[in-house]
């Protein structure tokens, strides 16, 4: 049914057919899925995207599942803000923020790549799922993978984020909390995934995974009106969702859909964690590992599995990236709140401040479209603000106290 070829070697090229696998037998090679665009071209348009539910699923031809969406159904066509009070703030003509802060049923652009996941394990036949997670794919697999009816495994570094913890728990998987970080525990699943018959949506599901994150790009492009932007500043965790991004736009060119995809694709990352951007900045694709430590727990991942194939895609694109303290962070965070009215979580902040940098330096000129990916909801990091929030005004419940802060804030003479 679907219109999937296989899997095929990012390095050596060798196929392999539709298996939850994820690496090369002969290189060890990342896996990744084919399409036959020939056959996509003869049956998508664009009218009969836009005449189909606002979801994720509106691109299912290519999405690399079989049969219906088991997972997700209401996921995705998250909006594209138009952004002028923060362009004006900016210097910039034409900003966006495509908001996956809102809409989806977990509050973060996870929910994309779990629903392709999930789908996809029921169709492999699998009965658990589990994942290495920074927070938010824990939250998204937990609560998905309650409704698709999976039993779940959910590994992650103990010092999260504590609503990130109870917004997992509430849906009532097997949570582990593991005494270590993120690239720690990413390598006990992968010992784990070995030895277990389970559907690790971010192991031996990730060729699938990975591809709903192409659906943030479609729907870029479908509400610039069928246009892929000037610029994309994307936010880095393994390096997955720029790189999909990046192919989203590309596949579009492919199947005709539009009519060029020139797009310059920007990696932002927290200077506590940014292993891409420095290879970015000093111009090799070696990728360094570095030990995170930053508010952006969301994208501390120190040893990117996508870090080169970032890195290669935003040298190709002819983009660049920028990396931000824990302060600008947090800085960046209420900057888009305050203009936009948009609570993002610190991966927003990371990508908001970033912009600025690369505005200030000349990278995104001032009259080309640039879109900004906010990528998951405030309401999840509000540690962030620990120490650096302003306090409530506590008053009196009478009027006099009221007119009283009304003359401190000078409001009344
Ligand atoms: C996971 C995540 C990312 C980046 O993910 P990649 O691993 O780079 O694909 C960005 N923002 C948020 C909020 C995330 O949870
Ligand atoms: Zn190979």
């Amino acid at each position: 049914m679907g219109y999937v070829e296989g899997l095929k070697c990012r390095e050596c090229g060798r196929q392999y057919n539709v298996e939850p696998i994820y690496v090369c037998e002969f290189c060890f090679g990342p896996l990744e899925v084919i399409y036959n665009y020939e056959k996509i071209k003869k049956v998508i348009s664009k009218k009969k995207i836009e005449n189909r539910d606002e979801t994720l699923w509106r691109y299912k031809e290519l999405l690399p599942i079989d049969g219906p969406p088991q997972a997700g159904l209401y996921s995705g066509f998250t909006p594209l803000v138009k952004a002028e009070n923060l362009a004006k703030v900016l210097g910039v003509k034409e900003l966006y923020i495509k908001d996956d802060t809102v809409v989806h049923p977990t509050f973060s652009f996870k929910d994309r790549v779990v629903a392709v996941a999930l789908t996809k394990a029921k169709e492999f036949g699998f009965d658990t799922v589990a994942c290495a997670s920074t927070g938010n794919l824990a939250h998204s697999v937990s609560a998905q993978g309650a409704k698709a009816g999976f039993k779940r495994f959910i590994f992650i570094p103990a010092t999260l984020e504590a609503s990130k913890i109870v917004s997992s728990l509430v849906f009532e998987p097997h949570l582990i909390a593991v005494d270590g970080n993120y690239d720690e525990v990413n390598r006990l699943c992968s010992e784990i995934a070995n030895q277990y018959r389970w559907a690790f949506v971010n192991i031996n599901i990730r060729p699938f995974y990975a591809e709903g994150s192409k659906t943030i790009g479609f729907e870029i492009a479908e509400q610039l009106g069928w246009k892929a932007p000037d610029n994309v500043v994307v936010p880095c965790a393994s390096g997955s969702l720029l790189t999909k991004i990046w192919k989203a736009f590309k596949e579009l060119k492919e199947v005709g859909i539009i009519k060029s995809a020139n797009t310059k694709i920007f990696a932002a990352q927290a200077k506590g964690c940014n292993p891409i951007v420095t290879a970015i900045k000093n111009d090799t694709d070696v990728i360094r590992p570095v030990k995170p430590d930053t508010v952006a727990k969301s994208l501390a991942i120190g040893n990117p599995a996508d870090g080169y194939y970032a890195y290669k895609a935003v040298k190709e694109s002819g983009g660049y990236g920028e990396d931000v303290t824990d302060d600008e962070i947090v800085e960046g965070m209420k900057l888009l709140a305050r203009t936009e009215g948009i609570f993002a979580e610190t991966a927003g902040g990371v990508t908001v401040a970033t912009t600025k940098k690369l505005i200030e330096q000349g990278y995104i000129g001032k009259n080309e479209v640039t879109v900004i990916c906010v990528t998951g909801n405030g309401l999840k990091t509000k540690e962030a603000f620990d120490g650096r929030m302003s306090e409530p005004i506590y008053i009196k419940p009478n009027i006099e106290a009221f007119e009283k802060t009304l003359k401190r804030l000078k409001i009344l003479k």
